[in-house]
């Protein structure tokens, strides 16, 4: 039997035998700290306790102790899009003016993205937060996140056997904390509604998956193989940093013209910050991995299938 020459279609069928065997999502573990403020990380352990909501520990933080404030020196904040609506609104700013003047801009390390961080003080970095004062601290109610947890910090995570993501919580134990020292029991679960994180965690959980997702595909090169561009790292921390700049966008641009979007939705968003930033979540899911959470106007759909046929020629 003589070999037959190849055709196109072999070298099609070829490239999607690649795809086939290219590993996808489901073939990853991955694991991404989304709160802790460890600020010495050579004194932690480099395999956290995992805590599920049951788990109890022990631990009581008051003025009486010697550590009083310690914990809010040179600390390692990223701050969530819901920290930093509740921060300005505690202090009375627009969230462009309290990122500039509280804020540094950095990239989470594991999802490739751009962040917003806590300013500290002093030259290295290891100075007390801005809002910290010798009674403790001044936004209190409004402290973000990674405040509210410590001494606990949190992990999202998602097996590659395991169908959906999980959320696992560590105690972060550090020397200059003497928290630890006291006899007070609490599980996780109770710990975090002490700490009033629901309001938290329901704003910011599609910030989280975001990130999740992107460290997922960073071990791919980034979303379908391709890390996301300059302009898609820009619009996604203004849509999770800035909801006055992201609802000139959304209001200002062609964004309305190729979105469907409820008008009931529509009318919500002039006004409600969260809502926003939740569509922020859903327009960011759609624009870096794809997913089905904003559909684009049917007229938009029809003209970019004509333009996506012409440059294949089958128009
Ligand atoms: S926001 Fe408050 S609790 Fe958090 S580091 Fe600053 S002073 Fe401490
Ligand atoms: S007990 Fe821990 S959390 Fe409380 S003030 Fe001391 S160092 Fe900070």
């Amino acid at each position: 039997m003589t070999d037959s020459p190849r055709t196109t279609e072999d070298e099609e069928l070829d490239e999607i035998d690649m795809e086939a065997q290219r590993p996808g999502l489901d073939d990853v573990n991955v694991e991404v700290e989304v709160f802790s403020a460890v600020r010495d990380q050579s004194a932690f352990p480099v395999q956290p306790v995992r805590l599920t909501p049951d788990d109890t520990f022990t631990f009581r933080c008051h003025k009486d102790l010697a550590c009083w404030n310690k914990c809010c020196h040179g600390a390692d904040i990223t701050l969530t899009p819901y920290d930093i609506l509740r921060l300005s609104r505690r202090l009375d700013l627009r969230p462009a003016e309290f990122l500039l003047a509280y804020t540094v801009p950095a990239m989470h390390e594991k999802a490739d993205l751009p962040v917003a961080k806590m300013k500290t003080g002093g030259e290295d970095g290891r100075g007390a937060c801005p809002f910290n004062a010798p009674e403790g601290c001044t936004v209190y109610e409004d402290r973000p996140s990674t405040c509210r947890y410590y001494p606990l910090g949190m992990v999202s995570m998602k097996m590659k056997d395991m169908e959906g993501k999980d959320d696992f919580f560590f105690l972060v134990k550090e020397k200059h904390c003497l928290g630890h020292c006291d006899a007070k029991a609490q599980n996780v679960g109770q710990f975090r509604q002490e700490q009033e994180v629901e309001d938290f965690e329901r704003v910011n959980r599609g910030w989280i998956d975001i990130l999740m997702k992107m460290a997922s595909w960073k071990v791919l090169g980034g979303p379908m193989g391709k890390a996301p561009d300059q302009r898609t790292r820009k619009m996604f921390f203004m849509a999770t940093t800035d909801v006055d700049s992201f609802r000139r966008f959304v209001f200002e641009s062609r964004f309305l013209q190729t979105y469907e979007i409820d008008p009931a939705a529509v009318e919500m968003i002039k006004t409600d910050d969260e809502a926003l930033l939740l569509l922020g979540y859903d327009w960011m899911k759609n624009v870096l991995f794809n997913e089905p959470t904003i559909a684009l106007k049917e007229q938009v759909l029809q003209m970019a299938i004509g333009k996506a046929r012409e440059a294949m020629g089958a128009a």
